[in-house]
C-alpha cells in the first residue's frame, strides 16, 4: 500500500533523548525551553525577524486575522485547504473569492483589483503547493487601497525569493506544521511579522491576552504549543536538508517519468526556491484523472484530489459561486505520492501505472 503521505519520523532514540529533559523540569507547556528553543532555531533556519510558535496553521491564521483588527470583506483564493476560509467566517469577516491563474494556480493577482469594494479591509492569499503568489503586485494593490495583507504559507516552509524568506512578505506569513506537511512538529503553527508591535500583541493574544498575574490588555485566545510538539520539531530541522534533497529527487523522478503523460505542473515563481511539499498535475480532463486515479486505487496506491472541490461552490455556510478556471482546475488536479520514505523504485511502478492508462 502506498498512501499519498507518511509523516516524516525521526530516529526515535533522538526524540526520547531530548524529552529526558523534559521529564526532569516536568514543566510541559506555556512556553516552555523547548518552545523557546524552536522558535530561536525557526528564526534562524527562515532568516526571518520575528517569529512565533502556535497551536496549528488555522489558530496561527485565526491570530493574523484578529490582530490586524481585519473587519467587512477579506479577498481571498478559492483554491486551497478549507481553514483558509473557514477562519476568515469563524473571525466575523466575509470571504471575497477571485479566480485564480491556471498556470500558478495562486489568486489571479490581475483581479483582485475589480473584487475590492469600500468594505474591503484584507487580501488574504495562499502560497498554493509552497508556489509564492504575485507578493509584488498584490503589494502594490494593498499600498494603493490601503489593505492589510496576510499570506497562508502553510505549504511554504523554507521558500525564498531572491534570498528573502517567503514569511517576510505581507503584514503576517502563518505556516502549519502539521504532521502532513513536509517540516512538521506532529501539530503547530508559526505567524511570522516584520513588526515589533504586531510580535508583541501576537505573543499577547496567543496567551488569553494576559498581560501580568492580575490583568488583562486584550482579548486573546490559547494559542500556545507545548514541550512534546516543540521537542519534535526542535529533532526534525537537524534533518531538514535531508528531507528537502529526498523531496527534491522524486518529484524530478516524477518530471522525468511523466514528461510525456497528458497533464502540466504549476508553474512556479520564477525568482523562487522550490520545496516540494506535493507533487501535483493538473491532467488533461477530468475523465482522464479519474481513470488513473482508479487504476491506481486498484493498486492500493492512493493519490488525493488536493484541492477539490472547490471552497466557493462547496462550503454549506456560504452562498455557492461558479469561479471558471478555480472549477476546471480543482477537477483535474490530482497530487502523487510524495514522501520521505517512498522510494524511487515506487516512483517508477506508479508513473507506469499512470502511462499504461493513457496508452489504453
Ligand atoms: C494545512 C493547512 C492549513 C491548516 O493548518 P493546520 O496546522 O492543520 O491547522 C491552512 N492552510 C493550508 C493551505 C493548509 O494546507
Amino acid at each position: 500500500m502506498i498512501p499519498v503521505t507518511i509523516p516524516f519520523l525521526p530516529p526515535q532514540e533522538e526524540y526520547n533523548k531530548i524529552l529526558e529533559g523534559v521529564w526532569k523540569r516536568k514543566r510541559l507547556t506555556n512556553m516552555g525551553p523547548l518552545a523557546s528553543e524552536l522558535e530561536m532555531k525557526l528564526k534562524d533556519h527562515l532568516e526571518v525577524k520575528h517569529l512565533l510558535y502556535v497551536t496549528n496553521g488555522t489558530t496561527a491564521l485565526q491570530m493574523a486575522i484578529k490582530v490586524l483588527n481585519l473587519k467587512g470583506e477579506i479577498i481571498t483564493t478559492p483554491f486551497s485547504f478549507v481553514a483558509t476560509t473557514s477562519t476568515i467566517v469563524w473571525e466575523g469577516c466575509t470571504p471575497v473569492f477571485v479566480d485564480i491563474n491556471s498556470e500558478t494556480l495562486n489568486i489571479d493577482a490581475d483581479k483582485i483589483e475589480e473584487a475590492i469594494t469600500e468594505k474591503t479591509s484584507a487580501i488574504l492569499a495562499t502560497h498554493v503547493y509552497g508556489n509564492p503568489c504575485d507578493v509584488e503586485k498584490i503589494d502594490r494593490i494593498a499600498k494603493k487601497y490601503n489593505l492589510k495583507v496576510i499570506y497562508d504559507g502553510a505549504h511554504a516552509f523554507g521558500v525564498k525569493i531572491k534570498d528573502k524568506s517567503i514569511f517576510e512578505y505581507g503584514d503576517i506569513s502563518t505556516c502549519s506544521l502539521h504532521a502532513t506537511k513536509l517540516y512538521h512538529s506532529i501539530e503547530g503553527g508559526l505567524v511570522v511579522t516584520k513588526s515589533a508591535v504586531l510580535l508583541q500583541k501576537l505573543s499577547s493574544i496567543r496567551n488569553f491576552g494576559i498581560s501580568s498575574h492580575d490583568s488583562f490588555q486584550e482579548l486573546g485566545i490559547n494559542g500556545k504549543n507545548s514541550e512534546l510538539h516543540a521537542a519534535m520539531g526542535i529533532v526534525n530541522l537537524n534533518h531538514i536538508d535531508d528531507i528537502n534533497e529526498k523531496r527534491k529527487q522524486l518529484s524530478e523522478r516524477y518530471d522525468d517519468k511523466l514528461s510525456d503523460f497528458k497533464a502540466y505542473r504549476p508553474k512556479w515563481h520564477h525568482q523562487a526556491t522550490i520545496n516540494y511539499p506535493y507533487y501535483p498535475i493538473v491532467i488533461d480532463n477530468e475523465e482522464l484523472l479519474l481513470k488513473v486515479k482508479a487504476n491506481l486505487d486498484l493498486n492500493e496506491i492512493f493519490t488525493r484530489r488536493y484541492f477539490y472541490p472547490s471552497l466557493a461552490s462547496s462550503l454549506p455556510y456560504l452562498n455557492s459561486q461558479f469561479f471558471e478556471i478555480t472549477e476546471d482546475i480543482s477537477k483535474r488536479v490530482l497530487c502523487l505520492p510524495l514522501y520521505y520514505d517512498l522510494t524511487i523504485e515506487e516512483v517508477d511502478m506508479i508513473c507506469r501505472l499512470i502511462l499504461r492508462v493513457q496508452n489504453n
